[in-house]
């Protein structure tokens, strides 16, 4: 049943009638917003429960490094705070709480044994700066890993230094500047990238000063591969391409593409963010990639979104090693690991992050991979593409799909009929899901297809969720043609409505400023 929790979802709901069976949103109006701490403080308040300090404590503390005036910090009882920051975690949307189909994300439900796993103490406690003989546990790990990372993907080496992927791109494509450089081949100065590339690939090519030849993508989705032959010459350095691409296809022609890349001496990096489709099926280095990043905060498993944390490793083959970055952890002859000195090795990038990298995230993904074992692994593949073209199947009842072909780990719907039909666009589409309790998918992404949606259910759903989500968008379709009121105000359950997220973004108001004598001290 559902139960309209606000006059505008009440008339809304009138207009469109009782609800058909089965179908319902979820009552339950979200957390509220929370008053800020500052807001919540009272004089003299507090929890009480810091030993006092001696009497004398601030004499000892010359004069001139003392303050004038204390500072305006909240003063609050503890059981105040608890809640609050209770009530503010109930805010947040994850993967623990619901079923969250962002596509090219990968928001997959990310196993417990992992965290203990990164938690070990040993692990967890480690010194950055600790010595090569008392850090030969995480060592090993990150050698093991390297090697089953190298394993999957049919690459010589890899490195596991870079914070994320786009950083690995970076990485990567800056291995590629190295190698053409030390060739004396100094006029390769662009990277072809198709239109629909993650937005993170041409700012790559940029970043590392290069100019980026953008190629729009054949009708079927795939890569163009004559638009692919005018744009390849002399100064190509790169292409970069995603496989599967950001639309869920896998790229058919990459082999044809990958031998007219290397006739003309350019080198093919593969956004390997969407590896959890592929593996045990195809493996970039058999197929001539040169070098990759894998997301092993995606593909593997570390709880990730809202800017982090995740590891970017990159996989390179044999041409491209001596150029990775350093210092690589290696293998001694009698079995123990240390980490490259600086400068042991010249032909080296350098280096990309501080220490070996975000350890935490990789002992994540080796306790995935050696939890999954490869068989494990190419079920993981198999059961994301087996989910994503269930729900696809099911989604075309209401929206249009535009490329037919199975999918594989996302598939991409458009609202655009809809949209024609009804006046309902698909970010009306996307907050009318909140409502009914799902993450929206990734919406108006890639850019080439019109009021897209990119919905990618992962692995780890059920086929009663993957139906719940259908149901969801079907009905939502339904309620666009019956009352589209509805819609386009949604969401109407959740703590806020429509924010101006543009603003939000470019003009963020996150300072609080204490205002003397004023009622609330919170003035912006
Ligand atoms: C997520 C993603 C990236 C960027 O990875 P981050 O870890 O977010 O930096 C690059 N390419 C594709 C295709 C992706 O899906």
């Amino acid at each position: 049943m559902s139960v309209p929790i606000t006059p505008e979802a009440a008339a809304a709901a009138a207009l469109l009638g009782p609800e058909p069976s089965g179908l319902s949103v979820p009552p339950g109006a979200g957390p509220a917003l929370q008053p800020t701490l500052f807001e919540l403080s009272r004089p003299g308040r507090g929890g009480g429960k810091v030993a006092h300090p001696p009497k004398d404590a601030l004499d000892r503390i010359p004069a001139a490094a003392r303050r004038v005036t204390p500072p305006a910090l909240p003063e609050i009882d503890e059981p105040t705070v608890a809640r609050h920051y209770v009530n503010l975690s109930r805010l947040n949307y994850s993967i623990d709480t619901g079923f969250y189909p962002l596509g090219s994300c990968t928001m997959k439900y990310n196993p417990k044994v992992n965290e203990w796993a990164a938690r070990l103490p040993g692990f967890a406690s480690l010194h950055p700066f600790a010595p090569d003989a008392l850090a030969q546990g995480t060592l090993d790990l990150l050698w093991q890993l390297e090697e089953a990372l190298a394993a999957i993907s049919g690459m010589e080496a890899v490195t596991l230094q870079p914070a994320a992927g786009a950083q690995g791109e970076l990485a990567g494509i800056l291995m590629v500047r190295a190698y053409h450089r030390a060739r004396g081949d100094l006029d390769r100065t662009e990277v072809v990238i198709p239109d629909n590339a993650h937005g993170t690939n041409p700012a790559t090519a940029s970043m590392a000063g290069f100019t980026t030849v953008s190629i729009p993508s054949a009708p079927d989705g795939g890569v163009d591969i004559e638009a692919f032959r005018s744009a390849l010459g002399p100064r190509t350095a790169a292409i970069m391409i995603t496989n599967p691409s950001t639309l869920g296809l896998f790229e058919k022609r990459v082999v044809e593409l990958l031998e007219m890349v290397h006739a003309v001496g350019a080198l093919a990096y593969m956004d390997g963010a969407n590896l959890n489709a592929i593996m045990g099926h195809f493996r970039p280095g058999d197929a001539g990639f040169d070098v990759m990043h894998f997301n092993v905060h995606k593909t593997f498993g570390t709880p990730h979104g809202g800017g982090g944390p995740g590891a970017g490793p990159v996989g390179v083959r044999a041409a491209l090693v001596p150029f990775l970055p350093s210092p690589r952890v290696l293998r001694e002859a009698d079995g123990t690991f240390r980490l490259e000195a600086p400068g042991e090795r010249p032909s080296s990038i350098g280096r990309m992050r501080s220490f070996v990298g975000n350890t935490g995230v990789l002992i994540r993904a080796y306790a995935y991979i050696r939890a999954h074992g490869g068989p494990g692994l190419v079920q993981v593949s198999e059961d994301a593409v087996l989910a994503a073209n269930y729900l696809k199947h099911r989604v075309a009842e209401a929206y249009e799909v535009p490329f037919e072909r199975p999918c594989m780990h996302e598939f991409i719907a458009s609202a655009a009929a809809l949209k024609r039909d009804t006046g309902v666009r698909t970010l009306d589409v996307a907050k009318r899901l909140i409502d009914y309790g799902h993450h929206p998918p990734t919406i108006y992404f890639p850019h080439t297809v019109e009021e897209g949606m990119l919905i990618e259910p992962t692995e780890t759903e059920s086929v009663e969720t993957l139906d719940a989500f259908a149901d969801a968008l079907i009905a939502i379709a339904r309620e666009a043609h019956e009352a589209p009121g509805l819609v386009t105000s949604a969401p109407t359950t959740a703590p806020v409505r429509r924010l101006d997220e543009a603003a939000a973004a470019r003009q963020p108001n996150l300072r609080w400023r204490p205002v003397a004598g004023a009622e609330t001290p919170c003035p912006e």
